[in-house]
């Protein structure tokens, strides 16, 4: 392809919102523009390796097993009714109404779209498994797009679902699929670190994301120091850095000696700082105690304190049948050591909830008879309290008396308290200790490239799929899904694989393997230069030529700032010798070589062949 054919505007300045190197060098290289907020136009350069990418993440899963099909991005939005997401998706749902006033939906993922194609389709078990896939426009009114196409409103994303009759089938998937991730990143050249991460309301049974380090992640991973122990924050465990005791029996019995609780004056002291200084004690004999609201439970609250009076209904759906009856709101005491911060991710995932949050002051006075500041798990009654485990191994411990201006001393578990529900909801930090091994966790910001996730009967269920097995009796199929975001992960090569002057493209991703630059694209340095490009071709390999009439020094720039891996000069020098010489440079290297110009097609197909079958490989 010569430049002059296509459409390649470099650019010296970037846009002032471009922030990130991904962002500036891809506008620069001129691969992408902006339409609107978080909306891109991909430019011929751009495409190509969007497309290099694609066919990596196709060709993968098609090794896998799982099949392609191109459903439509618009889709009804009865199906998203049927699932609950209708109402649970919040606003990043773009809805729209077509002419007759019906409701649809511009796909933000798939779920749904696949689960009703299966469940028009599938009778028997014989069927199964099933893993079907698409790599197609999904479309999210994120509140903040931002960093180009790390986070856009319009992005591709491959997203594979698999529908499985038994845990094991859908385990296997599940690893074939973790294992198609681990060579996609791999060909793209990218560094991964897959992390344990939370399954969330769906309850499913694993759940792994695929995370590139990255200053501007909005995820926070946890490692060990010493094994290859790698979560989410949003699912880190640590080891216990003290003595649970689960049992009330063994809480009592702990509290044997410690003096009767108390209740003390504590005026104008509402902070956990301010309680050490005027205690003189530190954070972790403190029981701070949280009021949550929480919305859509589907935890079963009929035996909790205030259950009874709770509101339960169906997620609202047009078809009526919609997911498991859910509590629409409600309040929970969440009380947990002082030095320690609870994790709302753990507690939506135990409370099953689409969301929580910390309720308003107004709340917490109705909750708890006094101003906020002043909660504690002791004689509170009005709502569920949960305690995380850290509370169990607690028998002497400072915690609000639910009065203005008041706590209590020597509060213990099991004796002076007892709790509704009982779990990990700490917030892992950088220092705890490494709960399959005991070193030291650290902390990395990552940016999310891919999930896998055991969805369980989530949708198969709330969308009424079922089959038939060997003795015709009927059951509901377990669903897996799979995605990867197409966009992101182009982004994330550039992000990982650039210098000052450009991006150094791996070969697997780079628009083209080739740039030949004729210093003065004329006489014999134009005829040598077509005649190599061609030559290339004819081997396979992709080949730029840059004919513009501009100064040699603006083409080399151009060619560092687009990073296509080999750089092959053309001039008149070189040329001139009893045997014609090009330069080759590798993007990415200082030194040139001058190589005989009839060798140097040969020399560089096999070079990059063999570059892509490592990588590939
Ligand atoms: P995030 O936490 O970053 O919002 P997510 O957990 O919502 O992502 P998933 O629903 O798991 O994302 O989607 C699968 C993949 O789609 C992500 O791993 C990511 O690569 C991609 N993706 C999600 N949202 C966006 C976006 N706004 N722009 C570009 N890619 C995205
Ligand atoms: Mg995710």
């Amino acid at each position: 392809m010569n430049f002059s054919q296509t459409f390649i505007p470099t650019l010296r300045e970037v846009p002032g919102d471009a922030v990130i190197t991904s962002h500036r060098l891809m506008f620069r290289a001129g691969m992408i523009r902006k339409l609107s907020n978080g909306l891109f136009t991909y430019l011929p350069l751009g495409l190509r390796c969007f497309r290099k990418v694609e066919n990596i993440i196709r060709e993968e899963m098609n090794a896998a097993g799982s099949l392609e099909i191109k459903p439509t991005v618009v889709v009804p939005g009865e199906l998203w009714k049927e699932s609950g997401r209708w109402d649970s998706m919040g606003d990043a749902l773009l809805r729209v109404k077509n002419r007759l006033g019906a409701d649809f939906v511009v796909s933000p993922t798939a779920e749904e779209v696949f689960t009703s194609l299966v469940r028009d389709e599938l009778s028997s078990y014989r069927q199964l498994p099933l893993s079907l896939y698409q790599i197609n426009t999904k479309y999210r009114d994120e509140i903040r797009p931002r960093y180009g196409l790390m986070r856009g409103r319009e992005f591709v994303m491959k997203d594979a679902y698999s529908f499985h009759t038994n845990e094991e089938s859908l385990d296997e998937h599940y690893q074939v699929q973790g294992q198609a991730y681990r060579r996609i990143f791999k060909r793209c050249g990218l560094t991964v670190i897959p992390v344990r991460a939370d399954s969330g309301a769906m309850g499913g049974s694993g759940s792994e994301e695929f995370m590139v380090e990255s200053e501007i992640g909005d995820n926070t991973l946890l490692l060990c120091k010493s094994c290859d122990y790698a979560a989410n924050v949003e699912k880190a465990e640590c080891k216990l850095d003290y003595s649970p005791r689960f049992s009330l029996e063994l809480a009592k019995g702990a509290a044997a000696n410690t003096p009767a609780i108390e209740k003390i004056d504590t005026p104008e002291v509402k902070t956990i700082d301010e309680l050490c200084v005027f205690l003189k004690t530190s954070a972790n004999s403190f029981i701070k105690t949280l009021i949550y609201k929480a919305v859509n439970v589907e935890l079963d609250l009929s035996a909790a304190p205030g259950g009874n009076n709770l509101e339960k209904r169906r997620a609202s759906t047009a078809s009526g049948t919609g997911t498991s009856p859910a509590y629409p709101e409600a309040f929970f005491a969440v009380a947990i050591r002082g030095d320690l911060d609870v994790n709302e991710v753990k507690l939506a995932s135990l409370l099953k909830a689409a969301e929580v949050s910390l309720a308003a002051d107004t709340d917490v006075i109705r909750i708890t008879g006094a101003p906020v500041g002043f909660a504690g798990p002791v004689g509170l009654t009005t709502v569920p309290v949960i305690i995380d485990q850290t509370v169990t191994g607690m028998n002497d411990a400072v915690t609000g008396a639910l009065e203005k201006d008041k706590h209590y001393l020597h509060a213990a578990y099991g004796r002076d308290f007892e709790a509704w529900l009982t779990a990990d909801l700490r917030t892992v930090k950088a220092g705890d200790r490494c709960p399959a091994c005991g070193g030291e966790l650290y902390e990395k910001k990552g940016n999310e490239l891919g999930h896998i996730f055991k969805l369980g009967r989530k949708y198969t269920q709330s969308m009424g799929v079922s089959y038939l097995d060997e003795n015709g009796k009927n059951h509901i199929p377990l669903m897996g899904c799979y995605g990867i975001g197409l966009d992101r992960t182009l982004a994330s090569i550039i992000e990982e694989h650039h210098d000052e002057a450009g991006i150094v493209w791996p070969m697997t991703a780079a628009p083209y393997h080739v740039i030949i630059v004729p210093i003065k694209y004329q006489g014999p340095v134009q005829e040598a230069s077509d005649k190599l490009a061609a030559e290339l071709e004819k081997l396979g390999i992709e080949v730029l030529l840059d004919d513009r009439d501009e100064r040699a020094g603006v083409k080399f720039n151009d060619a560092d700032l687009l990073g296509i891996p080999w750089r092959i000069v053309v001039g008149d020098k070189n040329l001139a010798g009893e045997k014609p010489m090009v330069e080759l440079k590798r993007r990415g290297q200082t030194d040139t070589k001058l190589t005989p110009l009839n060798e140097t097609a040969a020399e560089i197909a096999e070079s990059v062949k063999k570059e892509l079958a490592e990588l590939n490989g």
